[in-house]
């Protein structure tokens, strides 16, 4: 039994285009994982596949060494796996605030954790928990704001705030950085090696090398829904076929 997640054999077609085409992938605790590849490669399908937005065709997916392929994602969120979505998906008609509170909200997650027989957090340590993730990502000045009043940049940093309130064992983030200027960037690298140093297992798509190369301990390299290459991040960026792939940068 292996911590952090794992995929075995991951299949999804759509129509008979397989867009995931036979996936293994470890993302083991205290580790930043990339996957990384051009537009269309399969990589956001992988990550429904993982976290259980999507069902795949044939292949497993396991959670802390349990089988979680037939659960459903909030199910998965439950047991610790939160993602975040390439399309940013904060409520609009929420504050900075009431949106962060939604990822640790008792009541969300209450009838999973019910199901589970696990203890449902109080809303103090939910409380808590968002209040730690606002301050992380220093939007404590914006708590007030209708989410929709923030610029893109920011409402990247209040989706991942919404994640770390969920206080997460496995985090998914789907192209983290799209959207962030430098100093948010950075900001967000720090936050990540403090989580891995933490022992939290992250899976990260990015396009950005330079990111990839400097917060990644291991490297994922998917095209036309395979894994093309994979390994510690500095041997895999200066594989050849790899820059190949990933058009040349
Ligand atoms: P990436 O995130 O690497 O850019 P995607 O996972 O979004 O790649 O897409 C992989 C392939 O699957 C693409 O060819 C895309 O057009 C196709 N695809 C993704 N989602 C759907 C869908 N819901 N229906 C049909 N085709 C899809
Ligand atoms: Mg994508």
């Amino acid at each position: 039994m292996s911590a952090g997640l794992t995929a075995r054999g991951l299949v999804r077609r759509f129509g008979g285009i397989a867009a995931v085409d036979g996936v293994d992938l470890a993302v083991p605790p205290g580790r930043i994982t990339a996957l990384v590849g051009p537009n269309g490669a399969g990589k956001s399908t992988l990550f429904d596949c993982l976290s259980g937005a999507a069902r795949p065709d044939t292949g497993r997916v396991l959670l802390a060494g349990r089988d979680v392929t037939r659960l459903p994602d909030h199910a998965r969120a439950g047991l610790g796996l939160t993602r975040t979505f390439q399309q940013i998906a904060v409520f609009p008609g929420l504050t900075v605030g009431q949106n962060v509170r939604i990822g640790a909200d008792p009541g969300r997650r209450g009838t999973v954790r019910g199901l589970l027989g696990l203890p449902a957090p109080g809303r103090a340590a939910s409380r808590a928990a968002a209040d730690r993730a606002l301050r992380l990502f220093g939007l404590e000045a914006v708590r007030d704001w209708p989410a929709d009043r923030l610029p893109t940049g920011a409402l990247r940093m209040l989706e991942l705030a919404r994640a770390l309130a969920a206080a997460p064992r496995v985090l998914l983030l789907d192209e983290p950085a799209a959207g962030l200027d430098l100093a948010q960037t950075e900001r967000l690298a720090a936050v990540l090696r403090a989580l891995a140093a933490d022992g939290m297992a992250l899976l990260l798509v990015e396009h950005d090398v330079q990111l990839v190369g400097a917060l990644a301990d291991a490297v994922y390299v998917m095209a036309d829904g395979r894994i093309l290459a994979r390994g510690p991040t500095a041997a895999v960026l200066a594989d050849r076929r790899v820059r190949a792939a990933w058009g040349g940068s």
